[in-house]
C-alpha cells in the first residue's frame, strides 16, 4: 500500500517507515512515528533502528545536533519505547539503503529499565520450558517481531482473498451460531459448555446451519472460528481455528471442487501480488507458490490413495480415515495439491451422501496440500433426500432429535447441494512454508494453552 491508500491516519501520522525505504521522502524533512527496534552507540552519536507497521529504519542522532535533552533522551530511550522522530531522509550505504539524520526527537511511552522488553536472545535460551514455551507465555509481545509481523500480513491477505473470491462470484456471506445442540464432526472432538442449567456445545462448522439458509441464498459462505476439542496436539490442530465454508444449491462432488481448487489459487495468486516480499523474508520458495497459484490439481479416488501407501509401506486398511501420518507419506511427493475423493461411506460422517454408482463410497473430497502439509480442505455433495438422510443418521447411530431442523430442509424441497470448509490457519501454514500452524495464527488455542 502506498502513502496515499494511509491518508486519514489519527493523530497527524503522514510518514510512513516503508515509503521512507523506498525512496519516496529522499532529501525530505519527515517525522517518523514508531518503536524503538534496536539502539546502539556512544556518547556523541546513537544509531536507532526505528519500526513501524510498515518497515525499520535506522536514525542517526548526533549530540552536537540535536542538544544535549534529546541526545539524553534517546540514550535511555530503551526497546520497544515508543518515539516520535524528525529529520532528514539521507541515502546512505549502509544496510537499507536510507537512513535519517535526526534533528528531534521526543520520547512517547518510555520503557522502564527495571522491566526491560523480555523478548531477547538470552531470556529465549534461558527460559525453563524452552524457547518456544517462553515466546508462547509472551505472546502478546512477541506479535511485534518481524516474524510474527510479517506472518500476520500474509495471514491478512489470506483472508481478503477468500473474501473477494467469493464475493467476485456472488456468494452471500451468512453467519451460524456457535451454540449449538449437535455435532457435525463427531462426539469426540466437541466442546461442552453449561448452558442455563442444560448443556450445549460450541460449533465445529456452520455448515449445518449454512445448509439450513441453502434454499434461501443458493451461494453462501463464511469466515468463523470453529472449536474443536483436539486432546493430541499436533502440528496442524488447534481447538479454536478459522474456517472458511461455502455451500452451494444445485451442485455437484465436482462443482464444490472447482470453487476449491479455484479459493486456492486465487489465494496463492493474492500473495504473490501482495506479500512476496513478506514471503521471500520468510524464507519461502516464490516458485512453490507460483505453481500452486497456476496450475490444475489432480483428483485421484481414495482407493488409488491406499494403494500408493500400501505400496510404500504403510499400514491402513480399507475403510480407515487418512490421519496426519499417512497424508503426510502420500504428499511428501506431491507437486501440486491433489483432491482425494469417495473415501468409502463408514469413514465419514452421515451428511455425505452415498454414490448412486456404488454407495459403499461416499461423493465427497479432500484437498490435500504438497510438501507434507496434508488436508486444507475436506468437502462434498450432502445426503439431500429425506428418506436418505434418516438412514445415514440411524445407520451412524445418532440421536435424531438435535438434527430435527436439519432433516427438515430435506422435507421442504430438498435440492442437490454440496460444500467445502478450508481451514485458514492450515493455508496460511502451508503457503508461508511454516512448521506449525501455531506460528499461523496470533494467539494459538491447543489442549494445554488458553493464556495470553
Ligand atoms: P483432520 O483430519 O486433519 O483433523 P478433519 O477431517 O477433522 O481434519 P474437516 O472436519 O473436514 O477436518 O474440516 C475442514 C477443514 O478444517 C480441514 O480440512 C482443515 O483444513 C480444517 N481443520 C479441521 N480441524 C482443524 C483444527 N483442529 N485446527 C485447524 N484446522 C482444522
Ligand atoms: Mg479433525
Amino acid at each position: 500500500m502506498g502513502q496515499d491508500g494511509r491518508t486519514g491516519a489519527t493523530m497527524g501520522k503522514k510518514y510512513w517507515i516503508g515509503d521512507v525505504r523506498s525512496g519516496s521522502h529522499d532529501g525530505e524533512n519527515v517525522e517518523l512515528k514508531g518503536w524503538v527496534h534496536r539502539t546502539r552507540g556512544s556518547n556523541k552519536i546513537r544509531f536507532l533502528v526505528v519500526r513501524d507497521s510498515t518497515g525499520i529504519v535506522q536514525c542517526v542522532a548526533k549530540r552536537d545536533l540535536v542538544g544535549d535533552e534529546c541526545f539524553e533522551a534517546l540514550k535511555n530511550a530503551l526497546i520497544e519505547s515508543s518515539v516520535v522522530i524528525r529529520g532528514v531522509v539521507e541515502t546512505t550505504e549502509r544496510e537499507h539503503g536510507y537512513e535519517l539524520q535526526v534533528t528531534e526527537a521526543e520520547i512517547i511511552g518510555p520503557v522502564n529499565p527495571d522491566r526491560p522488553f523480555p523478548i531477547t536472545e538470552s531470556a529465549m535460551e534461558e527460559a525453563d520450558g524452552g524457547e518456544t514455551e517462553f515466546l508462547l507465555d509472551n505472546r502478546h509481545l512477541y506479535l511485534r517481531t518481524s516474524r510474527m509481523t510479517t506472518m500476520l500480513k500474509i495471514r491478512s491477505s489470506v483472508f481478503g482473498a477468500i473474501h473477494s473470491y467469493f464475493r467476485d462470484r456472488d456468494f452471500i456471506e451468512y453467519q451460524a451460531p456457535n451454540f449449538v445442540a449437535g455435532a457435525v464432526e463427531g462426539g469426540s472432538t466437541l466442546f461442552e459448555v453449561p448452558y442455563f442449567g442444560k448443556k450445549a456445545y460450541l460449533t465445529q462448522s456452520w455448515q449445518l446451519y449454512a445448509e439450513a439458509a441453502m434454499p434461501a441464498l443458493e451461494r453462501l459462505y463464511t469466515m468463523a472460528p470453529s472449536f474443536r476439542a483436539e486432546k493430541s496436539r499436533t502440528r496442524r490442530h488447534l481447538t479454536e481455528f478459522w474456517h472458511a465454508e461455502m455451500e452451494i444449491a444445485w451442485a455437484s462432488n465436482d462443482d464444490v471442487m472447482q470453487h476449491g481448487e479455484g479459493v486456492v489459487r486465487n489465494i496463492a495468486r493474492n500473495l504473490l501480488e501482495e506479500r512476496s516480499e513478506e514471503l521471500e523474508s520468510l524464507g519461502r520458495d516464490i516458485s512453490l507458490v507460483e505453481r500452486y497459484a497456476d496450475s490444475e490439481y489432480p483428483r485421484m479416488r481414495y482407493d488409488e490413495a491406499v494403494e500408493i501407501l500400501q505400496g510404500k509401506g504403510v499400514e491402513i486398511e480399507w475403510g480407515q480415515d487418512l490421519d496426519y501420518s499417512k497424508e503426510k507419506v502420500l504428499t511428501a511427493d506431491f507437486e501440486v495439491p491433489h483432491f482425494l475423493t469417495h473415501y468409502p461411506r463408514v469413514a465419514k460422517p452421515f451428511y455425505h451422501r452415498p454414490d448412486p454408482d456404488d454407495s459403499k463410497y461416499v461423493l465427497c473430497h479432500d484437498l490435500l496440500a504438497p510438501e507434507g502439509y496434508g488436508e486444507i480442505i475436506g468437502g462434498g455433495e450432502r445426503t439431500w433426500s429425506e428418506d436418505e438422510i434418516l438412514e445415514r443418521i440411524d445407520e451412524e447411530g445418532t440421536p435424531r432429535d438435535p438434527y430435527e431442523f436439519y432433516i427438515d430442509i430435506r422435507r421442504y424441497g430438498g435440492v442437490p447441494h454440496g460444500g467445502f470448509g478450508l481451514g485458514v490457519d492450515r493455508v496460511c501454514t502451508w503457503l508461508a512454508g511454516a512448521d506449525h500452524i501455531r506460528e499461523a495464527i496470533p494467539f494459538p488455542r491447543d489442549s494445554r494453552r488458553v493464556t495470553p
